[in-house]
């Protein structure tokens, strides 16, 4: 069986053709800045293989639908073909904020005032996302398609876990609370360290720590998610790229008092100019090692500050848990950079996490154990791989 998997972005489409008997990657690619002067397509057939062919096309791609389009034509016609339009058995969709959903689901005509709500809870993320899902139920018609959430994975926190303590009205009325994000990711890496732990997921306790431009944690117990440090929105928690993560509610206030900002200028700050880039001027974990290397102070305190905050959010969920069998690192810092994931750890020896220095400084594409053999608590790097969690996803909900 073929599926599609689609991540549809405000101007971009970034897409995996899987098949699903040995779940190898048929094509990937990616659309972007659609809707400009001039859009771009990389489309790569069977990527990095001897067969691999790569189309790039620049081109004005004015909406979604004409990029989906183009995607088809590209797998289904011509050199770059590598199935007809039939052979896709069904589309799987990321989608950031699921609201209510707790689980993964297939399109009906009935679900979509409800899921059509969802979008206030990410309105950067969320319009798009659901915009890819209708082109494609236009454009593969009878085809199911599915709707993977960030937040599903995030459904069995507890209410003490997922409730703010502000009156119960905004809960009822607004639906304020945590709903966290990235958990298509945590799932993953959590099953994958389960695995490599010889434990059932169900019997597992894990800290899955996704770190790249976005980041997030989560305490995982008996396989399920019972806390995770984004909120309402994907801001709250670690420090990240440019997002500040935790930071007092009352800044709001103080500078709107003190500099006479609004509420979205303010937003603006915590999300665009915060994180690394806010206490350093860089964003990319790389370039502020670069820094830090010809003596940058601002950008010494951006990752003390940024590992620091991991390390503090690790110890709270080692209380929440009681129990740790593994920590977890992926996405793009947690899979390679060994500096963040040391002083992440750092200082966490007497909770029984050692790290092995030689095992952390590998390099590598693939899962493996950065612990000491004698330290109680395993630690891992996972490389995350979200498009063939949604593709299981999707597999799993059209096999019924
Ligand atoms: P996104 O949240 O956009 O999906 P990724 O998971 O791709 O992010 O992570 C991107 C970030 O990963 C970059 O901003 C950079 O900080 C970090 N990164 C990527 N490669 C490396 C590397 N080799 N060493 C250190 N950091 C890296």
């Amino acid at each position: 069986m073929k599926i599609l998997v689609i991540n549809s972005g405000s101007s971009s489409i970034k897409y995996q053709l899987l098949d699903m008997e040995d779940e190898s990657v048929l094509v990937s690619g990616l659309v972007e800045r659609i809707g400009e002067e001039q859009g771009s397509l990389i489309n790569k057939a069977h990527p990095g293989t001897e067969r691999q062919m790569v189309v790039n096309l620049e081109q004005p791609i004015p909406d979604h639908g004409v990029g989906l389009q183009m995607v088809i034509d590209l797998i289904t016609q011509g050199e770059s073909a590598v199935c007809s339009k039939d052979e896709i058995s069904a589309v799987g969709h990321r989608v950031v904020a699921g609201g209510p959903f707790n689980a993964s689901l297939i399109i009906t005509d009935d679900l979509w005032p409800a899921l059509t709500e969802t979008e206030r809870l990410a309105p950067l993320h969320n319009p798009a996302n659901l915009g890819g899902a209708k082109d494609a139920t236009r454009l593969f018609p009878g085809v199911p398609q599915i709707l993977v959430f960030d937040t599903a994975f995030h459904q069995t926190m507890p209410s003490h876990a997922y409730m703010y303590a502000i009156p119960y009205e905004y809960y009822e009325k607004d639906r304020i609370r945590r709903y966290g994000a990235h958990g298509t990711s945590h799932k993953y890496v959590a099953g994958e360290c389960a695995r490599l732990l010889g434990k059932p997921l169900e019997e597992t306790n894990l800290i899955t720590i996704h770190m790249g431009n976005g980041a997030s944690m989560a305490a995982v117990k008996n396989g399920l998610c019972v806390d995770t440090s984004m909120g309402l929105t994907p801001l709250e928690g670690l420090v990240m790229g440019t997002r500040s993560g935790d930071v007092d509610p009352a800044v709001h206030n103080y500078l709107a008092v003190n500099r006479g900002l609004d509420v979205a200028a303010i937003d603006n700050i915590l999300h665009k100019e915060s994180g690394l880039k806010g206490l350093c001027g860089m964003n990319d974990m790389r370039d502020i090692h670069a820094a830090i290397g010809k003596g940058d102070e601002r950008a010494k305190l951006a990752l003390a500050v940024q590992t620091y905050r991991s390390r503090k959010y690790i110890g709270a969920y080692m209380a929440v848990l009681g129990r740790v069998d593994g920590v977890v690192f992926t996405a793009g810092i947690g899979e390679n950079d060994d500096v963040v994931r040391a002083k992440t750890i750092e200082g966490l020896e007497p909770f029984g996490m050692k790290i092995n220095q030689e095992a952390n400084a590998v390099r590598s594409k693939d899962p493996r154990k950065i612990s000491t053999d004698d330290s109680p608590v395993s630690i891992w790097v996972i490389p995350t791989n979200e498009e063939l969690a949604i593709a299981r996803e999707t597999l799993a909900l059209v096999a019924g």
